[in-house]
């Protein structure tokens, strides 16, 4: 057992590498400045089990064996132009506060790494590119061979290096709150990208437009089918279909041979999302061909629904209820996603909240304005939720045969 008294003692340096880092926002598979603050903390402190994984990532080793615990801590920010810590060239900013993440996860392995001896393994990944932006130069690195898929954590699953790992443990901020506050037990919505070419025949707009085939029509019809979709979408399932139309045809004066609609559908769970999208696919290609067309789909997985586990939440609930009292939001349901829901397919996952930000998060006044509230009591939490499992082999146990995987690698990466 570590005591908040013991942590306290960190608050002050906690702070100062906070600013740091919240001084050196960088987008996603750009965050070397962020990488090197980080390794240099480890460095003076006397760690130097650190291995790297692809472009940025890195993780410490603390410990060997069973169990085995992951903690993982996002590296990147994302593009917010008024904010003032933004600047040229990416206007990147820590407005989703992803640099507290890596002050706590960095403490967290300074205190474990201080204890006489540990009973299993404990693994700090340090992960880039989590926000699903600046995709140009993420497509570019693909083209280059440099990474494979858009987002971090997809990568690092895809090299294997959670496989050993038995459960993972995160945690995100909040946004502001009234007063200190923690989260368990939030599910995160899944989205998957979707681009509708429409395809028909071009004719002279005036002269014979019954010669053409209106690709634009069919997008059209295709957009009130959607619409008259919605009311079987069920509030509980949390659905977005959100599309827009980038290209609306070639000439005023020829009938549209080829427009594109192109967006996002979301849903909060595996089935949601996939029945979501076959409702709008099959509404796509049948409203096309109903006006002689065809509609070419394609597919981008963006990221899985966040399912919690909530046994492995059960271990932290005693440890949040010494910092915040009653004040655990429990079982919240959220539009937003994270590539943290495609660890939950195959791993006891979660991603807790903490309060102490101010601002709105990814607004232009984010940031931090209580320390003990995102830095220190999200360390009391994990150091005694993992310390508590490392002691309690059964605690995992218990865990793991609570959880079901949700699909096999074979199919996550087809
Ligand atoms: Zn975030």
């Amino acid at each position: 057992m570590i005591t908040l008294e013991q942590l306290l003692l960190e608050q002050t340096e906690m702070e100062l590498l906070e600013k740091q880092l919240f001084l050196t926002p960088e987008l996603g598979f750009k965050e070397q400045n962020t990488q090197e603050i980080l390794k240099q903390f480890f460095k003076d402190h006397g760690i130097t089990n650190i291995e790297d994984y692809g472009i940025n990532g890195f993780s410490i080793t603390i410990g060997e064996g069973k169990p085995s615990i992951g903690l993982i801590a996002e590296l990147d920010a994302l593009v917010v132009n008024n904010h003032p810590t933004a600047k040229e060239p990416d206007y990147a900013a820590h407005a989703c506060g992803h640099h507290l993440q890596c002050v706590i996860m960095a403490y967290v392995a300074k205190k474990l790494i201080q204890l006489p001896q540990l009973s299993g393994c404990v693994k700090v990944f340090f992960v880039a590119a989590e926000e699903y932006v600046d995709l140009d130069y993420r497509k570019s690195l693909v083209d280059n061979g440099q990474i494979q898929f858009l987002s971090g954590k997809k990568n690092l699953l895809q090299l294997g290096v959670f496989d050993d790992i038995e459960v993972i443990l995160s945690c995100h901020t909040m946004g502001a709150t009234e007063h200190p506050t923690m989260e368990l037990n939030a599910s995160l919505s899944g989205f998957v990208y979707k681009k509708y070419q429409f395809q028909g025949n071009s004719a002279h707009a005036a002269v014979a437009p019954h010669l053409g085939i209106n690709a634009l029509n069919a997008q059209v019809l295709t957009q009130n089918a959607i619409a008259l979709l919605r009311e079987t979408f069920q509030e509980k399932d949390m659905v977005r279909v959100h599309l827009m139309t980038t290209l609306g045809g070639q000439s005023v004066n020829a009938v549209p041979s080829l427009t594109v609609l192109e967006g996002y559908i979301r849903g909060i769970t595996f089935d949601v999302l996939s029945l979501t999208e076959k409702k709008v696919d099959q509404a796509a290609t049948h409203c096309a061909q109903a006006l002689g067309g065809n509609c070419i789909i394609e597919t981008t997985k963006g990221y899985y629904p966040l399912e919690q586990s909530r046994a492995l939440s059960q271990v932290l609930r005693p440890h949040m209820e010494v910092c915040v009292g009653e004040s655990i939001i429990d079982e919240q349901k959220s539009f937003a996603a994270g590539d943290v829901g495609d660890l939950s397919l195959f791993k006891p996952t979660i991603q807790f909240g903490f309060s102490g930000c101010k601002g709105t998060v990814h607004g232009d006044d984010f940031m931090m304005h209580n320390s003990l509230e995102a830095l220190v009591y999200p360390l009391y939490v994990l150091c005694n939720s993992v310390m508590d499992m490392l002691e309690k082999p059964a605690m995992i146990e218990g865990i793991l045969k609570d959880f079901k995987v949700k699909m096999t690698k074979e199919e996550y990466f087809a």
